[in-house]
């Protein structure tokens, strides 16, 4: 499956980097047809000139109300997600060629509907949730990535996306209705976009951050995360580590390893925005 994905993929690649956003500019593009009433088959603008600048937005996990996972001595998801978060942003600033947006950047409550929003309506090359898991097993321990599927990779996924879902409070949320009127080649073109894109962007983040950091078993994960649905933004969700297992709880309450987290992951995020197929 991954191998045909690539193949596709390889195939599309002149249309990438179309735009100063990549692919997500050219549905832009098509949205703003549909709204004008114009042929939905008209071809993009390719006279504007290619500006080599990928947006990442990254996602602190909860807030406000929201406080996430509650570690074994009290900690609070919502706090280690929005400090490391803070911290890739800052230095995802800092370098060439990257722009990096915050979906939120104090203590407040954000529907998972809005954070995939803040995503596709900036026009995102890449979307990264940021979190820290919890887990029945005590002694589950280390990072972890996740991709959008409707069938998740182990029971564990499987009940760890219920739990996020349920942010929002009604037991997660249904984007259909959110699902732009584009053209279906275009749509279709950017679905298959999306999934090799955020496949290849969770491969790389997990092998990167291995190098570094600690990783759990199977560290590569799948599952139904309402909050990486964005039909038109490469989506992955990152689970920092645990906050019911004793020892990550005391690492990621620590500001020196949150900040070593979040120097590996700015490195990593750099690292996939110029590579194919972001670049
Ligand atoms: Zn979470």
């Amino acid at each position: 499956m991954k191998r045909r994905l690539l193949v596709q993929l390889a195939l599309n690649a002149p249309l990438f980097g179309l735009g100063s956003f990549g692919l997500a500019s050219v549905l832009a593009g098509a949205r703003a047809d549909a709204a004008t009433k114009e042929a939905p088959t008209r071809k993009p603008d390719r006279s504007q000139p290619a500006v080599q600048r990928r947006l990442v937005v990254i996602d602190p996990g909860h807030g406000g109300h929201d406080p996430g996972a509650v570690g074994v001595r009290g900690t609070l998801e919502k706090e280690i997600t929005l400090d490391i978060s803070r911290e890739i942003a800052r230095r995802l600033r800092g370098m060439r060629g990257v722009v990096a947006k915050l979906t939120r950047d104090d203590d407040t409550f954000l529907p998972l509907a809005e954070r995939v929003a803040v995503a596709r309506e900036a026009g995102a090359d890449l979307f990264i949730s940021i979190h820290a898991d919890s887990a029945p097993n005590r002694e589950a321990r280390g990072l972890s990535a996740y991709t959008l599927s409707d069938k998740a990779s182990d029971d564990f996924s499987f009940a760890l996306a219920k739990q996020e879902n349920l942010a929002d409070g009604a037991g997660g949320i249904d984007l259909r209705h959110t699902r732009p009127q584009v053209a279906a080649i275009l749509s279709d073109l950017v679905a298959r976009h999306t999934v090799s894109a955020s496949l290849m962007a969770k491969s790389s983040l997990v092998e990167g951050a291995g190098r570094a950091l600690r990783l759990l078993d199977n560290p590569k994960r799948s599952a139904n995360f309402a909050v990486l649905k964005a039909p038109d933004v490469p989506s992955v969700l990152i689970e920092t580590g645990f906050l019911s297992n004793e020892r990550d709880e005391e690492l990621l309450r620590d500001q020196s390893q949150r900040r070593r987290i979040a120097d590996v992951l700015s490195r990593e995020l750099a690292e996939v925005l110029t590579s194919a197929p972001f670049a």
